[in-house]
């Protein structure tokens, strides 16, 4: 993208550094560092007041930053707020679609906010309903419309202006199980595409699903940073877990294998399951709590 003064020197698509955020002289994002790459589907998972929703809000310029410096597709947020906002797509819960218009008002008016030029604005609207599949509702009031379809036309919107980088947060939050898998469908589809892609949610299977690389947050801090198949490694592939009175003791392993030789050497065997590690696992390793508040 040609727009001016964008610092090619920062490589990756969106870079924090050191950024914390101060609410009534409580840090809830706290010295805060990564840096997501072009083309990459980042997860920030972590539960309920963990700092998710104010690390993307600080990204996408809607509140200052209390320190540290965050950097968007070659832009200083600080600096040059418009220009980030130009460069990115964003699905925030609380900015939905107006229900009052109709789903291609909706579209038009966002359209017409980026100064889209009326015969391309027309044209995206069209591909962007037929992508998100809502091509025979453009005509209905958006209230009309289920959850799913909302939060598909609000990703719709979030693509209209041609963003560089994309912001979902908890995109699939009080879906069904099958809506979600069709917002995982499109969001994977666009990362296929080149997207780049920073999304924050709670739920354990989205991020394994979805994410290239998974920040695990809590209490405003990067916690644990990595691929999957990285924390796996790190923490362990298999897990033995013991009922121990009425709680659930888990243990990890290299390998499966190492947790089924561990299985064989006890002389009582009776209450212990042995299989294969996930995220939750090293979640609850991490935080000491699961996240089904
Ligand atoms: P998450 O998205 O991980 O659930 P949030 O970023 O929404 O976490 O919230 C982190 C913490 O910051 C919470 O304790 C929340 O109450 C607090 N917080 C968020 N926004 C504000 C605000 N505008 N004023 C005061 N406190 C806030």
């Amino acid at each position: 993208m040609g727009f001016p003064e964008a610092n090619h020197d920062y490589m990756g698509a969106v870079t924090l550094k050191n950024v914390s955020k101060i609410y009534n002289n409580i840090p809830v994002v706290d010295d805060l560092s990564f840096e997501i790459k072009s083309g990459e589907m980042f997860g920030l998972l972590g539960p309920n007041g963990a700092g998710k929703s104010t690390t993307i809000r600080m990204t996408i310029a809607l509140t200052r930053a209390t320190d540290g410096e965050i950097i968007v597709a070659g832009y200083n947020v600080r600096q040059r707020p418009d220009l980030v906002r130009r460069s990115i797509g964003v699905v925030l819960q609380q900015t939905s679609v107006d229900a009052d218009l109709t789903v291609w008002e909706n579209l038009e008016f966002h359209g017409r906010m980026h100064h889209i030029p009326v015969r391309d604005r027309q044209q995206r609207i069209d591909r962007g309903l037929e992508y998100v599949e809502l091509g025979d509702r453009r005509k209905d009031l958006v209230k009309t419309l289920s959850g799913g379809m909302k939060r598909r036309l609000q990703i719709a919107r979030a693509l209209l202006h041609d963003p560089q980088i994309l912001f979902l947060d908890e995109p699939t939050v009080g879906l069904d199980p099958q809506n979600r898998r069709r917002l995982w469908e499109i969001i994977r589809d666009l990362n296929r595409q080149g997207m780049t892609v920073l999304l924050t949610s709670h739920y354990m299977e989205e991020v394994e699903f979805l994410c290239d690389r998974i920040g695990i947050m809590d209490g405003g801090k990067l916690i644990e940073l990595g691929t999957l198949a990285e924390l796996k490694n790190k923490y362990g592939e298999g897990l033995a877990i013991e009922q121990q009175g009425d709680r659930l003791e888990s243990k990890f392993f290299p390998t499966l294998e190492t947790a089924n030789t561990y299985l064989e050497s006890l002389p009582n065997k009776i209450g212990i399951t042995i299989r294969e590690s996930n995220l939750e696992d090293i979640f609850v390793k991490l935080t000491g709590r699961d996240l089904d508040e």
